[in-house]
Protein backbone atom coordinates (compact mmCIF):
# COMPACT_ATOMS: atom_id res chain seq x y z
CA UNK A 1 0.00 0.00 0.00
CA UNK A 2 1.16 3.43 -0.80
CA UNK A 3 2.21 4.91 2.47
CA UNK A 4 -1.13 3.95 4.26
CA UNK A 5 -1.72 1.58 6.75
CA UNK A 6 -4.98 -0.87 8.45
CA UNK A 7 -7.95 1.00 9.02
CA UNK A 8 -10.84 0.22 11.37
CA UNK A 9 -12.48 -1.50 8.80
CA UNK A 10 -12.95 -4.42 7.06
CA UNK A 11 -11.96 -5.55 3.45
CA UNK A 12 -12.23 -9.24 3.81
CA UNK A 13 -14.16 -12.39 5.49
CA UNK A 14 -13.89 -14.55 7.27
CA UNK A 15 -10.55 -13.10 8.72
CA UNK A 16 -6.67 -14.38 8.12
CA UNK A 17 -6.96 -15.47 11.80
CA UNK A 18 -9.90 -18.21 11.17
CA UNK A 19 -8.51 -19.42 7.70
CA UNK A 20 -4.82 -19.47 7.95
CA UNK A 21 -4.95 -23.30 7.88
CA UNK A 22 -7.25 -23.80 5.10
CA UNK A 23 -5.86 -24.85 1.62
CA UNK A 24 -9.29 -25.21 -0.68
CA UNK A 25 -8.96 -24.87 -4.53
CA UNK A 26 -10.17 -21.72 -6.43
CA UNK A 27 -13.60 -22.25 -7.43
CA UNK A 28 -13.30 -20.42 -10.34
CA UNK A 29 -16.54 -21.62 -12.29
CA UNK A 30 -18.59 -20.31 -8.56
CA UNK A 31 -19.97 -16.62 -9.74
CA UNK A 32 -23.15 -14.76 -10.72
CA UNK A 33 -21.52 -12.21 -12.38
CA UNK A 34 -18.95 -11.46 -14.81
CA UNK A 35 -17.81 -8.17 -13.94
CA UNK A 36 -15.27 -8.37 -11.36
CA UNK A 37 -12.41 -6.22 -10.08
CA UNK A 38 -8.70 -7.05 -9.90
CA UNK A 39 -5.23 -6.00 -7.68
CA UNK A 40 -1.93 -5.97 -8.79
CA UNK A 41 0.18 -5.93 -5.74
CA UNK A 42 4.05 -5.06 -6.33
CA UNK A 43 5.62 -4.21 -2.70
CA UNK A 44 8.47 -2.67 -4.05
CA UNK A 45 9.57 0.94 -2.33
CA UNK A 46 12.63 2.59 -1.99
CA UNK A 47 12.44 3.86 1.70
CA UNK A 48 10.32 2.63 4.94
CA UNK A 49 7.44 4.75 6.27
CA UNK A 50 7.44 5.28 9.96
CA UNK A 51 4.65 3.12 10.27
CA UNK A 52 4.97 0.60 7.84
CA UNK A 53 4.49 -3.20 8.81
CA UNK A 54 4.56 -4.55 5.16
CA UNK A 55 7.27 -6.66 3.97
CA UNK A 56 8.02 -4.80 1.29
CA UNK A 57 11.34 -4.85 -0.42
CA UNK A 58 13.42 -1.43 -0.53
CA UNK A 59 16.07 -1.84 -3.32
CA UNK A 60 16.69 -0.23 -6.72
CA UNK A 61 14.02 -1.15 -9.38
CA UNK A 62 16.70 -2.00 -11.67
CA UNK A 63 16.98 -4.83 -9.40
CA UNK A 64 13.27 -6.03 -9.76
CA UNK A 65 13.84 -8.35 -12.62
CA UNK A 66 13.08 -11.86 -11.31
CA UNK A 67 10.22 -10.49 -9.04
CA UNK A 68 8.30 -8.84 -11.92
CA UNK A 69 8.40 -12.07 -13.95
CA UNK A 70 6.83 -13.83 -11.28
CA UNK A 71 4.05 -11.99 -10.44
CA UNK A 72 3.33 -11.92 -15.02
CA UNK A 73 4.01 -15.61 -14.47
CA UNK A 74 0.86 -15.47 -12.05
CA UNK A 75 -1.64 -13.10 -14.09
CA UNK A 76 -0.68 -16.51 -16.37
CA UNK A 77 -2.28 -19.00 -13.99
CA UNK A 78 -5.57 -16.74 -13.60
CA UNK A 79 -5.75 -16.20 -17.32
CA UNK A 80 -7.06 -19.15 -18.37
CA UNK A 81 -9.50 -19.87 -15.63
CA UNK A 82 -11.25 -16.41 -15.64
CA UNK A 83 -11.94 -15.79 -19.35
CA UNK A 84 -15.19 -15.39 -18.78
CA UNK A 85 -14.76 -12.92 -16.56
CA UNK A 86 -14.12 -8.88 -17.29
CA UNK A 87 -12.78 -6.19 -15.44
CA UNK A 88 -14.68 -3.23 -14.14
CA UNK A 89 -11.73 -1.70 -12.07
CA UNK A 90 -8.91 -2.37 -10.99
CA UNK A 91 -6.20 -1.05 -8.31
CA UNK A 92 -2.17 -1.47 -8.75
CA UNK A 93 -0.65 -0.96 -5.54
CA UNK A 94 1.73 -1.55 -3.74
CA UNK A 95 4.58 -0.54 -2.12
CA UNK A 96 5.76 2.31 -4.53
CA UNK A 97 4.38 1.34 -7.92
CA UNK A 98 5.40 4.92 -10.01
CA UNK A 99 9.08 3.69 -8.47
CA UNK A 100 9.01 1.00 -11.29
CA UNK A 101 10.74 2.31 -14.48
CA UNK A 102 9.01 2.87 -17.38
CA UNK A 103 9.90 -0.17 -19.06
CA UNK A 104 8.83 -2.40 -16.10
CA UNK A 105 5.40 -0.63 -15.84
CA UNK A 106 4.69 -1.50 -19.51
CA UNK A 107 6.26 -4.92 -19.08
CA UNK A 108 4.15 -6.17 -15.75
CA UNK A 109 0.68 -4.17 -16.38
CA UNK A 110 0.91 -4.38 -20.28
CA UNK A 111 0.97 -7.86 -19.56
CA UNK A 112 -1.95 -7.66 -17.00
CA UNK A 113 -4.21 -6.08 -19.91
CA UNK A 114 -2.85 -8.50 -22.41
CA UNK A 115 -3.76 -11.80 -20.73
CA UNK A 116 -7.04 -10.30 -18.81
CA UNK A 117 -9.89 -9.03 -20.56
CA UNK A 118 -10.63 -5.37 -18.90
CA UNK A 119 -14.45 -4.09 -19.56
CA UNK A 120 -13.55 -0.49 -22.07
CA UNK A 121 -14.57 2.03 -19.72
CA UNK A 122 -12.65 0.36 -16.73
CA UNK A 123 -11.93 2.27 -14.04
CA UNK A 124 -7.70 1.99 -13.29
CA UNK A 125 -6.14 3.30 -10.46
CA UNK A 126 -2.48 3.57 -9.37
CA UNK A 127 -0.84 4.17 -6.30
CA UNK A 128 1.75 7.07 -6.67
CA UNK A 129 4.29 8.76 -4.20
CA UNK A 130 4.13 12.17 -4.70
CA UNK A 131 7.23 13.33 -6.38
CA UNK A 132 8.10 10.00 -8.03
CA UNK A 133 5.74 10.64 -11.46
CA UNK A 134 7.81 12.08 -14.39
CA UNK A 135 7.12 12.08 -18.27
CA UNK A 136 7.86 9.12 -19.20
CA UNK A 137 5.96 6.79 -16.13
CA UNK A 138 3.01 8.31 -16.36
CA UNK A 139 3.11 7.75 -20.51
CA UNK A 140 3.87 4.04 -19.20
CA UNK A 141 0.99 3.96 -17.03
CA UNK A 142 -1.25 5.73 -19.54
CA UNK A 143 -0.48 3.02 -22.30
CA UNK A 144 -1.63 0.21 -19.78
CA UNK A 145 -5.04 2.26 -19.41
CA UNK A 146 -4.19 4.20 -15.85
CA UNK A 147 -7.17 6.78 -15.56
CA UNK A 148 -7.14 7.42 -11.94
CA UNK A 149 -3.84 8.20 -9.38
CA UNK A 150 -4.23 7.59 -5.66
CA UNK A 151 -1.20 10.09 -3.96
CA UNK A 152 -0.13 8.65 -0.59
CA UNK A 153 0.03 12.15 0.57
CA UNK A 154 -0.93 11.18 4.30
CA UNK A 155 -0.29 15.30 6.01
CA UNK A 156 0.86 18.26 4.14
CA UNK A 157 2.90 19.18 7.73
CA UNK A 158 6.50 18.90 7.05
CA UNK A 159 7.32 18.24 10.83
CA UNK A 160 4.56 14.88 10.18
CA UNK A 161 5.74 14.13 6.85
CA UNK A 162 9.43 13.96 8.73
CA UNK A 163 8.22 11.54 11.40
CA UNK A 164 6.48 9.31 8.43
CA UNK A 165 9.78 9.59 6.25
CA UNK A 166 8.01 10.62 3.64
CA UNK A 167 9.82 13.29 1.45
CA UNK A 168 6.54 15.27 0.68
CA UNK A 169 5.92 18.99 0.79
CA UNK A 170 2.56 21.14 -0.50
CA UNK A 171 4.64 22.12 -3.40
CA UNK A 172 5.94 18.40 -3.92
CA UNK A 173 1.88 17.89 -4.00
CA UNK A 174 0.62 20.47 -6.52
CA UNK A 175 3.63 19.81 -8.79
CA UNK A 176 2.75 16.17 -9.09
CA UNK A 177 -0.75 17.02 -9.75
CA UNK A 178 0.14 19.30 -12.57
CA UNK A 179 1.83 17.27 -14.08
CA UNK A 180 -0.71 14.36 -14.06
CA UNK A 181 -2.73 16.99 -15.38
CA UNK A 182 -0.82 17.92 -18.26
CA UNK A 183 -0.76 14.31 -19.24
CA UNK A 184 -4.26 14.35 -19.18
CA UNK A 185 -4.75 12.70 -15.65
CA UNK A 186 -6.95 14.57 -13.91
CA UNK A 187 -9.09 11.67 -11.49
CA UNK A 188 -7.19 11.91 -8.81
CA UNK A 189 -7.28 10.51 -4.95
CA UNK A 190 -5.39 11.37 -1.88
CA UNK A 191 -5.03 9.41 1.33
CA UNK A 192 -4.92 11.30 4.03
CA UNK A 193 -3.47 10.10 7.61
CA UNK A 194 -4.02 10.62 11.47
CA UNK A 195 -2.33 10.02 14.81
CA UNK A 196 0.95 11.10 13.08
CA UNK A 197 3.71 11.55 15.83
CA UNK A 198 3.08 15.41 17.19
CA UNK A 199 0.09 16.17 14.77
CA UNK A 200 -2.95 18.08 16.03
CA UNK A 201 -6.46 18.89 15.46
CA UNK A 202 -5.11 22.25 14.22
CA UNK A 203 -2.29 21.07 12.04
CA UNK A 204 -4.81 18.33 10.53
CA UNK A 205 -6.92 21.11 9.93
CA UNK A 206 -4.81 23.06 8.20
CA UNK A 207 -3.85 19.83 6.10
CA UNK A 208 -7.60 19.34 5.31
CA UNK A 209 -7.96 23.06 4.33
CA UNK A 210 -5.13 22.84 1.72
CA UNK A 211 -6.24 19.66 0.50
CA UNK A 212 -10.37 20.45 -0.26
CA UNK A 213 -10.23 24.15 -0.68
CA UNK A 214 -7.13 24.39 -2.56
CA UNK A 215 -5.67 20.95 -4.55
CA UNK A 216 -9.44 19.46 -4.71
CA UNK A 217 -8.34 15.72 -5.53
CA UNK A 218 -11.78 14.33 -6.95
CA UNK A 219 -11.62 11.43 -3.82
CA UNK A 220 -10.17 11.10 -0.16
CA UNK A 221 -9.02 8.37 1.84
CA UNK A 222 -8.98 8.81 5.31
CA UNK A 223 -6.84 6.37 7.48
CA UNK A 224 -6.55 5.95 11.05
CA UNK A 225 -2.85 5.33 12.37
CA UNK A 226 -2.38 1.65 14.33
CA UNK A 227 1.15 1.75 15.94
CA UNK A 228 2.15 -1.81 15.38
CA UNK A 229 5.16 -3.12 16.96
CA UNK A 230 8.31 -3.55 15.15
CA UNK A 231 7.84 -0.32 13.40
CA UNK A 232 9.59 3.30 13.95
CA UNK A 233 6.26 4.78 15.42
CA UNK A 234 6.36 2.06 17.73
CA UNK A 235 9.73 2.62 19.34
CA UNK A 236 8.71 6.33 19.62
CA UNK A 237 5.60 5.73 21.26
CA UNK A 238 7.89 3.55 23.82
CA UNK A 239 9.62 6.67 24.70
CA UNK A 240 7.32 9.54 24.37
CA UNK A 241 3.57 8.38 24.47
CA UNK A 242 2.94 11.87 24.73
CA UNK A 243 3.87 12.40 20.92
CA UNK A 244 0.73 10.64 19.61
CA UNK A 245 -3.03 11.58 19.30
CA UNK A 246 -5.45 9.85 22.12
CA UNK A 247 -8.57 8.46 21.09
CA UNK A 248 -10.11 11.71 22.37
CA UNK A 249 -7.76 13.76 19.69
CA UNK A 250 -8.26 11.02 17.02
CA UNK A 251 -12.46 11.01 17.38
CA UNK A 252 -11.70 15.30 16.70
CA UNK A 253 -9.84 14.57 13.63
CA UNK A 254 -12.04 12.50 12.33
CA UNK A 255 -14.47 15.30 12.34
CA UNK A 256 -12.56 17.55 10.95
CA UNK A 257 -11.99 15.67 7.64
CA UNK A 258 -15.72 15.17 6.76
CA UNK A 259 -16.56 18.28 8.36
CA UNK A 260 -13.99 20.19 6.17
CA UNK A 261 -14.66 18.45 3.31
CA UNK A 262 -18.72 18.91 3.70
CA UNK A 263 -17.97 22.71 3.99
CA UNK A 264 -15.86 22.43 0.60
CA UNK A 265 -19.35 20.48 -0.90
CA UNK A 266 -17.47 16.79 -0.92
CA UNK A 267 -19.85 14.04 0.10
CA UNK A 268 -19.32 11.17 2.34
CA UNK A 269 -19.00 7.55 0.25
CA UNK A 270 -18.38 5.62 2.86
CA UNK A 271 -16.89 5.91 6.76
CA UNK A 272 -13.68 6.66 5.71
CA UNK A 273 -14.00 8.20 2.24
CA UNK A 274 -15.50 11.53 0.81
CA UNK A 275 -15.78 12.29 -3.09
CA UNK A 276 -16.58 15.83 -4.69
CA UNK A 277 -19.68 13.97 -5.77
CA UNK A 278 -20.90 10.43 -6.00
CA UNK A 279 -20.37 9.84 -9.06
CA UNK A 280 -16.48 10.57 -8.48
CA UNK A 281 -16.74 7.81 -5.81
CA UNK A 282 -13.97 4.99 -5.99
CA UNK A 283 -15.45 2.33 -8.37
CA UNK A 284 -13.25 -0.22 -6.92
CA UNK A 285 -14.21 0.27 -3.62
CA UNK A 286 -17.62 0.47 -4.37
CA UNK A 287 -17.68 -2.74 -6.15
CA UNK A 288 -15.09 -4.12 -3.78
CA UNK A 289 -17.82 -3.80 -0.90
CA UNK A 290 -20.44 -5.08 -3.32
CA UNK A 291 -18.75 -8.11 -3.58
CA UNK A 292 -17.70 -8.45 -6.56
CA UNK A 293 -14.46 -11.04 -7.57
CA UNK A 294 -11.22 -9.63 -6.79
CA UNK A 295 -9.06 -10.95 -9.01
CA UNK A 296 -5.59 -10.48 -6.62
CA UNK A 297 -2.86 -10.82 -8.22
CA UNK A 298 1.22 -10.44 -6.32
CA UNK A 299 2.59 -11.33 -2.74
CA UNK A 300 0.48 -10.93 -0.34
CA UNK A 301 -2.48 -9.99 -2.19
CA UNK A 302 -5.63 -10.70 -0.97
CA UNK A 303 -8.26 -12.37 -3.46
CA UNK A 304 -11.94 -13.56 -3.37
CA UNK A 305 -12.52 -15.66 -6.25
CA UNK A 306 -15.26 -18.18 -7.06
CA UNK A 307 -16.32 -17.99 -3.47
CA UNK A 308 -12.76 -18.43 -2.33
CA UNK A 309 -11.28 -16.09 -0.23
CA UNK A 310 -6.97 -16.46 -0.33
CA UNK A 311 -4.11 -14.90 0.61
CA UNK A 312 -0.98 -14.73 -1.22
CA UNK A 313 2.15 -16.00 0.48
CA UNK A 314 5.27 -13.35 0.49
CA UNK A 315 8.58 -12.49 -1.69
CA UNK A 316 10.26 -13.46 1.53
CA UNK A 317 8.83 -17.09 1.60
CA UNK A 318 10.92 -19.10 -0.72
CA UNK A 319 7.87 -21.13 -1.35
CA UNK A 320 6.61 -18.17 -3.03
CA UNK A 321 9.23 -18.66 -6.03
CA UNK A 322 8.89 -22.67 -6.11
CA UNK A 323 5.28 -22.62 -6.23
CA UNK A 324 5.15 -20.24 -9.53
CA UNK A 325 8.18 -22.04 -11.04
CA UNK A 326 5.73 -24.88 -10.87
CA UNK A 327 3.05 -23.11 -12.47
CA UNK A 328 0.97 -23.40 -9.16
CA UNK A 329 -0.75 -20.53 -7.43
CA UNK A 330 1.41 -18.52 -4.94
CA UNK A 331 -1.03 -19.71 -2.13
CA UNK A 332 -0.36 -19.22 1.12
CA UNK A 333 -3.76 -20.24 2.68
CA UNK A 334 -7.45 -20.12 0.81
CA UNK A 335 -11.34 -21.07 1.93
CA UNK A 336 -13.86 -21.97 0.32
CA UNK A 337 -17.34 -20.14 1.97
CA UNK A 338 -20.12 -21.29 2.98
CA UNK A 339 -23.41 -19.70 1.97
CA UNK A 340 -23.42 -18.62 5.76
CA UNK A 341 -20.51 -16.93 5.74
CA UNK A 342 -20.69 -15.55 2.08
CA UNK A 343 -24.18 -13.78 3.89
CA UNK A 344 -21.75 -12.58 6.51
CA UNK A 345 -19.17 -11.65 4.03
CA UNK A 346 -22.43 -9.00 2.23
CA UNK A 347 -23.20 -7.85 5.18
CA UNK A 348 -19.99 -6.75 6.76
CA UNK A 349 -18.50 -5.33 3.38
CA UNK A 350 -21.47 -3.81 2.12
CA UNK A 351 -22.05 -1.57 5.22
CA UNK A 352 -19.08 0.12 4.01
CA UNK A 353 -21.15 1.45 1.10
CA UNK A 354 -23.30 2.93 3.71
CA UNK A 355 -26.64 1.13 2.86
CA UNK A 356 -27.82 -2.09 2.36
CA UNK A 357 -30.53 -3.23 -0.25
CA UNK A 358 -31.99 -5.65 1.85
CA UNK A 359 -34.65 -6.92 -1.60
CA UNK A 360 -31.26 -7.61 -3.86
CA UNK A 361 -29.87 -9.55 -0.67
CA UNK A 362 -33.24 -11.34 0.09
CA UNK A 363 -33.16 -12.35 -3.19
CA UNK A 364 -29.58 -13.35 -3.56
CA UNK A 365 -29.62 -15.24 -0.76
CA UNK A 366 -33.14 -16.74 -0.38
CA UNK A 367 -33.64 -15.41 2.61
CA UNK A 368 -35.20 -12.32 4.73
CA UNK A 369 -31.99 -10.57 6.13
CA UNK A 370 -33.76 -8.29 8.40
CA UNK A 371 -35.03 -11.34 10.10
CA UNK A 372 -32.19 -13.39 9.90
CA UNK A 373 -30.20 -10.85 12.08
CA UNK A 374 -32.90 -10.00 14.11
CA UNK A 375 -31.88 -9.00 17.06
CA UNK A 376 -28.32 -7.10 16.15
CA UNK A 377 -30.56 -4.93 13.60
CA UNK A 378 -32.93 -4.26 16.51
CA UNK A 379 -30.19 -2.90 18.28
CA UNK A 380 -28.91 -0.78 16.25
CA UNK A 381 -32.02 0.68 15.01
CA UNK A 382 -32.65 1.26 18.78
CA UNK A 383 -29.00 3.17 19.29
CA UNK A 384 -29.48 5.05 15.93
CA UNK A 385 -26.72 3.60 14.38
CA UNK A 386 -28.43 1.73 11.21
CA UNK A 387 -31.72 3.23 10.04
CA UNK A 388 -34.47 1.70 7.69
CA UNK A 389 -36.22 3.16 4.90
CA UNK A 390 -38.14 1.64 3.00
CA UNK A 391 -36.04 -1.25 1.40
CA UNK A 392 -32.67 0.58 2.18
CA UNK A 393 -31.10 0.17 5.35
CA UNK A 394 -28.82 2.96 5.80
CA UNK A 395 -25.80 3.90 8.29
CA UNK A 396 -26.61 6.64 10.25
CA UNK A 397 -23.46 9.82 10.56
CA UNK A 398 -23.29 8.23 14.51
CA UNK A 399 -23.18 4.12 12.88
CA UNK A 400 -20.27 5.59 10.34
CA UNK A 401 -18.37 5.81 13.55
CA UNK A 402 -18.96 3.15 14.93
CA UNK A 403 -18.54 0.70 11.86
CA UNK A 404 -15.77 -1.15 12.94
CA UNK A 405 -18.07 -2.63 15.84
CA UNK A 406 -20.97 -3.02 14.23
CA UNK A 407 -19.21 -5.07 11.32
CA UNK A 408 -17.99 -7.60 13.86
CA UNK A 409 -21.43 -8.29 15.68
CA UNK A 410 -22.23 -10.20 12.36
CA UNK A 411 -18.96 -12.11 12.62
CA UNK A 412 -19.67 -16.27 13.45
CA UNK A 413 -19.62 -16.94 16.63
CA UNK A 414 -16.49 -19.58 16.17
CA UNK A 415 -13.88 -16.35 15.05
CA UNK A 416 -12.08 -14.91 17.93
CA UNK A 417 -12.11 -11.39 17.06
CA UNK A 418 -8.50 -10.94 18.23
CA UNK A 419 -7.24 -7.67 18.79
CA UNK A 420 -11.00 -6.17 18.06
CA UNK A 421 -11.42 -7.75 21.24
CA UNK A 422 -14.33 -9.90 22.00
CA UNK A 423 -17.33 -9.74 20.74
CA UNK A 424 -19.27 -9.09 24.44
CA UNK A 425 -17.04 -5.99 24.75
CA UNK A 426 -18.17 -4.92 21.19
CA UNK A 427 -22.11 -5.27 21.96
CA UNK A 428 -21.28 -3.39 25.29
CA UNK A 429 -19.90 -0.31 23.81
CA UNK A 430 -22.76 -0.15 21.17
CA UNK A 431 -25.24 -0.82 24.36
CA UNK A 432 -23.54 2.30 25.98
CA UNK A 433 -24.05 4.32 23.11
CA UNK A 434 -27.08 6.93 24.43
CA UNK A 435 -25.70 9.90 23.18
CA UNK A 436 -23.76 7.84 19.58
CA UNK A 437 -20.64 9.80 19.11
CA UNK A 438 -18.09 7.13 20.16
CA UNK A 439 -15.45 6.30 17.90
CA UNK A 440 -13.99 3.06 16.18
CA UNK A 441 -10.72 4.28 16.48
S1 LIG B 1 7.15 1.62 3.17
FE1 LIG B 1 6.08 1.23 1.25
S2 LIG B 1 4.63 -0.42 1.71
FE2 LIG B 1 5.30 0.43 3.66
S3 LIG B 1 3.69 1.95 4.12
FE3 LIG B 1 5.41 3.01 3.09
S4 LIG B 1 4.80 3.05 0.93
FE4 LIG B 1 3.51 1.49 1.94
Amino acid sequence: MEGKLMSPQFNNYPPHSFMKDFKQPIQYEKHSRKECINYIHVPYCNERCGYCILSSVIRDASKLGKEIELIKKEIDLYSDNIKDREVVAALWGGGTPSLLLPEQIEDLYGHARKKIKFSEHAEITVEVKPGTLNNENIEAFKACGVNRISFGVQTLNEEELKYCNRNNSVDIVYNTMDLAAKHGLNDINFDLLIGIPTQTVESFKTTCEQVFSHLRPNHASLYILIVHPKTYFARLYEKNKEMFAGDETKKRMYDVFFDTAAKYNYTATSPLNVAKNSALRSKYQYYNWKGYERIAIGPEAIGYCGETQYINLSWRDEKYEELLNASELPVKCSYNLSKDELLRRSVILGLQNLELNLEEMNSTYGLDVLNHFDSIWKLLIEKQLIEKKENILHLTPSGRKLLYYIQTLFYDNRIELGQQGIAGVIIKEIEHVNNPVEFAG
